[in-house]
This record gives C-alpha cells, structure tokens and sequence, in this order.
C-alpha cells in the first residue's frame, strides 16, 4: 500500500476536524496525523478512511471513529515508555495510534478472524505491538500491571480484573453502559485501595461481549 501526498493531505484534514472538536493533545493529534488509516481499510473502501466516521471491519466490528479513538486516547494522558492494554484490537489502528505515541502496548481481541489478520498485518507497519486472542474482560494477569488500560467496546460494567490490573496512579479508560449508549468513563487508581471515577459524556460502541474467545 502506497501512503500518497493525497492520502496525508486527507490525514491533515482530519487532524484538523478532530482538533476543531476539541481534542488538544499534541501527542495524540500528531499520531493521529502519522498513521496511515486508509491502510486498515479494504481497497474498495479506501475513500472512507480520512471521515470521520466509523467503518465496518468485518465480522460485525467496526474501527472506532477517529474522534474517538483521540478522545480515549487523550485521555490515557500518556507518557513515552508506559504500558498499556487494549481491550478490543479490533483492526489494530488504536494500538498503532497509541503505539505512536510511545506506549508500550499489549491488545486482546477475542474474534480469531480480526486477531490472525491483525498479527499478520501490524508487524508490516513497523509498530511492536504484543498481540493476544482472548477475553479482555479477564484483562492480561501475565503481564499486569499496567500503566494505563483502554476498553475500545461498550461494556455493561467496569471489570474488576482490569481495575486490579491498574498500577498505582494508573488510568483505566472505558465506555460503560447498555447496547445502545455508553459514558466514557475514566477510573484512576489514587492507592492500593482508592478509586477515582469521573465521566465523559456519551458515546456509542460494538458491544463488549462476555466470556467466550470466538474461532471465527
Ligand atoms: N480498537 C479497534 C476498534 C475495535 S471495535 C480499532 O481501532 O479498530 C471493538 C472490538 O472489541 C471488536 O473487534 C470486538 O471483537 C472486540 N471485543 C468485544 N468483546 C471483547 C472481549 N471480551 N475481549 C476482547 N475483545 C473483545
């Protein structure tokens, strides 16, 4: 895939929109200007990449609109070097996005079809993103903790594995709510103990889907 003057002709606008929006974060409206979108999209497709919108990526899961992920993103406040899971790999964009950025970043994805074609695919674009199929409602144990974790799903409630798997100080940033309609929520860890929940506003995802790793 070709990266033309065109293609980040389009990718400066949308930094731009996503600016206008409200997003401020230097850091995250740069990436958002680096990663090349329309090379997660399908050549058919390839017009929608630069709107922002969201798109279908195949077995019924969508890239998240980029606002979005810049919103979420924006709101991990990350530094160069920390570790972060993602929950819903999805096509990878938000991985590379946070990638980018600086982060060390762990994915799950538990539809095997987007996880094989994301584990063929991401290395091509020169992130070192540690990919993994699995449930992100039980989080990654193996590797916790983490600096900051991101659910890119709606999910029906906050998961406590992935609270416990929060570094003192970290940031757990998660749309929490019904199939319909979601609040961008954010969770940081003040001590061993302490809690701190704040909301966002409302935001609409593919559901976060309990309990099974699907082989298709
Ligand atoms: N971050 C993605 C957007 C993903 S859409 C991107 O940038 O493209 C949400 C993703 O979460 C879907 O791929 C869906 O299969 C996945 N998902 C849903 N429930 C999950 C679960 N319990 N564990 C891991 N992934 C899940």
């Amino acid at each position: 895939m070709i990266d033309s003057y065109k293609h980040q002709g389009l990718r400066k606008q949308l930094v731009d929109i996503i600016r206008e929006k409200g997003i401020t974060d230097c850091n995250v409206l740069a990436a958002i200007g680096k990663v090349p979108r329309h090379f997660f999209f399908d050549s058919s497709f390839l017009k929608y990449a630069y709107e922002d919108k969201a798109f279908p990526i195949g077995a019924g899961q969508t890239i998240s609109q980029p606002y979005t992920v810049a919103f979420q993103s924006q709101l991990l406040m990350l530094t160069r070097g920390q570790k972060v899971l993602e929950v819903g790999t999805g096509s990878g964009y938000q991985a590379c996005i946070l990638a980018e950025i600086g982060a060390k970043v762990f994915s799950i994805e538990r539809q095997k079809s987007l996880y094989d074609k994301a584990v063929q695919f991401l290395p091509s674009l020169g992130y070192r993103i540690k990919l993994f199929f699995g449930d992100g409602y039980k989080g990654l144990p193996a590797y916790a903790p983490f600096d900051k974790i991101i659910v890119t799903a709606g999910a029906p409630f906050i998961p406590d594995a992935l609270m416990d798997q929060l570094k003192p100080g970290g940031i757990l940033v998660i749309p929490v709510g019904s199939e319909d309609v979601q609040e961008m929520t954010t969770i940081t860890r003040i001590s061993e103990k302490d809690f701190q929940k704040r909301e966002h506003g409302k935001f609409r995802f593919v559901p976060l889907l309990e309990n099974k790793a699907r082989e298709k």
